[in-house]
C-alpha cells in the first residue's frame, strides 16, 4: 500500500539550529587548520575589502573575520574610501591576486555606484575567488565542474544533508534568480539530481508552483511572502530572505504559519546566515588547499 502523504497540521516541524551546525563544521575546520599549522605550514588567509562605509557591510565583515580567527585562520582587510575608483580597486585586486600569502579574496558588496561589481568579480583570481562570484567559478557550476561556488548555497545543501533531506529526484522549488543565491542553488540541486523549477517576480501561479515542492527554497527578500498553504505537508522550507519590518528582521516564510506542515524550516534568525559564513571558511581552507598543496 503506498503511504498516504501527511497532513497539515500533522507533520512534527523541525528548526534548524543553524549555529550549532555551523559550530560544529567550523570546530572541524579549526582543527584541520591547528593540525596544518603544528606541522608547519602557515595559516590559510582570508582577505576582505570593503568600499566606502555602508554600515551594515562593516558590520558583516566583523562577523567574517571573528569567525576566521576563532578557527585559526588569518584574516586581512583592506578599507577603502568611498570615492575609490574602479580602476584603484582592480589594481589592488591584481595585488592581492599575486600574493602568495592571501587564499581566498572578498570584496563586500554593495560598492559604490562608480564600480561595476561585474568587473570585480571578473578581476578576481578564480583559485581566490572564495564567494564564488567570479565567471569562471560559476561557469564551472553550469558546466558540473568543481569549483568554489556561492556561499548562502553550498550552506543550504548541508542543510539538506544534516537533516538527511533527499535530494535526488525531489522537486526543488528556488524563488528569486539572483547570481548569489537562486541561480547557483537552482544548479547545486539540478547537480544533485533534484528537478528544479525556477521562479522569480515574473511567474505565474507561484503559489501553486511552491504547493509543488518537496524543497522550497525562498531568497527574494520580500517579508513572509511565502504563506502557510503554499507549503506542501512534509516539505523542506529553507528561508534564505532577511527584511527588516519595524525594526525586526523577517524572513520571506510565514515561520509560525508553517509549523506543523513542514518536516524543516529554517528560521531567519541562526539559521542559513551561520552557515553562510561557514562555506566561506570553507571555501578558503579549499583554496588553500588547492593552492598549496597542503
Ligand atoms: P536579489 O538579488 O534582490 O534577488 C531577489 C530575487 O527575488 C530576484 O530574482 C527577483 O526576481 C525575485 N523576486 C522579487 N520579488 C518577487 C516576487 N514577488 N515573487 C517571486 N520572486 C520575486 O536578492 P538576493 O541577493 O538573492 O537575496 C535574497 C534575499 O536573501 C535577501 O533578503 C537577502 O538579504 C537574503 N540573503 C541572505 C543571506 C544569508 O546568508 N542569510 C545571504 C544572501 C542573501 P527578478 O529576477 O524577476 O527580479
Amino acid at each position: 500500500m503506498p503511504d498516504t502523504p501527511p497532513q497539515a497540521g500533522e507533520v512534527e516541524t523541525v528548526v534548524l539550529d543553524g549555529l550549532a551546525l555551523a559550530q560544529k563544521l567550523r570546530t572541524e575546520m579549526g582543527e584541520a587548520i591547528a593540525k596544518l599549522v603544528d606541522e608547519g605550514h602557515r595559516a590559510p588567509c582570508l582577505c576582505v575589502v570593503r568600499v566606502g562605509d555602508d554600515p551594515a557591510s562593516a558590520s558583516y565583515i566583523k562577523g567574517k573575520r571573528r569567525a576566521a580567527k576563532r578557527i585559526g585562520m588569518e584574516s586581512v582587510e583592506h578599507h577603502l574610501p568611498e570615492e575609490t575608483t574602479e580602476e584603484e580597486l582592480l589594481a589592488l585586486i591584481e595585488t592581492l591576486n599575486a600574493d602568495d600569502g592571501i587564499d581566498g579574496i572578498l570584496v563586500q558588496l554593495p560598492v559604490p555606484d562608480a564600480i561595476r561589481p561585474n568587473a570585480v568579480a571578473e578581476a578576481i583570481d578564480p583559485a581566490k575567488d572564495v564567494d564564488g562570484v567570479g565567471p569562471i567559478n560559476a561557469g564551472r557550476l553550469v558546466m558540473g565542474e568543481d569549483g568554489l561556488f556561492s556561499c548562502t548555497p553550498l550552506g543550504i545543501l548541508e542543510v539538506l544533508d544534516h537533516h538527511g533531506i533527499e535530494v535526488e529526484g525531489a522537486h526543488a522549488v528556488v524563488i528569486g534568480r539572483s547570481m548569489i543565491v537562486g541561480k547557483p542553488i537552482s544548479l547545486l540541486l539540478q547537480r544533485r539530481n533534484a528537478t528544479v523549477t525556477m521562479c522569480h517576480s515574473r511567474t505565474r501561479n507561484l503559489d501553486a508552483i511552491c504547493r509543488s515542492a518537496d524543497i522550497l527554497v525562498a531568497a527574494v527578500g520580500s517579508p513572509r511572502m511565502v504563506k502557510a498553504d503554499w507549503v506542501r505537508p512534509g516539505a523542506a522550507v529553507i528561508d534564505v530572505g532577511v527584511s527588516e519590518v519595524d525594526g525586526e528582521l523577517v524572513g520571506d516564510v510565514d515561520f509560525e504559519g508553517v509549523h506543523g506542515i513542514a518536516a524543516l524550516v529554517t528560521p531567519h534568525r541562526r539559521g542559513v546566515g551561520p552557515m553562510t559564513i561557514t562555506m566561506l571558511l570553507h571555501n578558503t581552507l579549499r583554496a588553500y588547499r588547492a593552492r598549496t598543496g597542503s
